[in-house]
């Protein structure tokens, strides 16, 4: 069966290539121009991927983005016009799953799909040490009972550390399996999703520290003794 790709795209020219592309690499797609219709739509129909334009008629991309993820965990590539934007929205917490700047070429926007479609089918059994439970297709995280409330990106970096137990994790290892290949992202981009990540657990469960830094070179996860079953 064919994936939905939901174009949200204010400029009827680019929304145009973008579909075709799309069909041709075998996708669905369906078009909003509208910031106002998006959220409704979504709820209704469950497309595959969400392509996001930051800079919509009525609304801007990010509280769109920020209001799908309170009912929805589809994946979101956000669109932005701007390169320097994208330091920002990571900044922001805006729940989407990568970003791409214009001006983009169409195989490239192709290309980014596919891997983040990659990357959020998989389906790793969930991991219930420690009281952890990780749950792949609704990117939601159970730490003794209780919702870590995480984002994406807080969501794979756990689902990675949890699959590399007792090893050190490069910073490189980590974005090369958070990100999508092309992207160039800061060293701190990383630890600042560490740091909400240990903050997250730490608001479920004081005395659980899973992820420790090593000096130097990146982050180990550990399990402790006692809570290993
Ligand atoms: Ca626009």
């Amino acid at each position: 069966m064919k994936q939905m790709i939901l174009v949200v795209e204010d400029e009827p020219k680019l929304a145009g290539v973008l579909r075709d592309y799309l069909r041709q690499a075998e996708f669905k797609t369906f078009w909003i121009a509208n910031a106002s219709a998006v959220v409704p739509w979504v709820r209704k129909h469950a497309p595959a991927l969400i392509l996001l334009d930051l800079m919509l008629p009525g609304g801007n991309g990010l509280n769109i983005c920020r209001e799908i993820r309170t009912c929805s965990t589809v994946p979101i590539i956000m669109i932005t016009a701007r390169i320097e934007e994208i330091d920002r929205l990571q900044g922001l917490e805006s729940g989407a799953d990568d970003y791409i700047c214009k001006p983009f070429s169409p195989r490239e926007v192709v290309a980014r799909v596919r891997a983040v479609l990659r990357r959020t089918d998989g389906n790793p059994s969930p991991d219930t040490a420690a009281g952890l439970v990780l749950n792949q297709s609704r990117y939601q995280a159970i730490l003794n009972g209780h919702d870590l409330g995480l984002t994406a990106v807080e969501f794979r970096l756990l689902q990675f550390f949890s699959s590399k137990k007792g090893q050190v994790c490069t910073r490189q290892q980590l974005m090369d399996n958070i990100y999508s290949d092309e992207r160039v992202v800061a060293d701190r981009t990383i630890d600042s999703h560490v740091m909400h990540l240990r903050t997250k657990i730490a608001l479920v469960d004081a005395n659980s520290e899973f992820i420790h830094s090593v000096y130097g070179v990146g982050y180990k996860f550990e399990l402790r003794e006692k809570m290993e079953r």
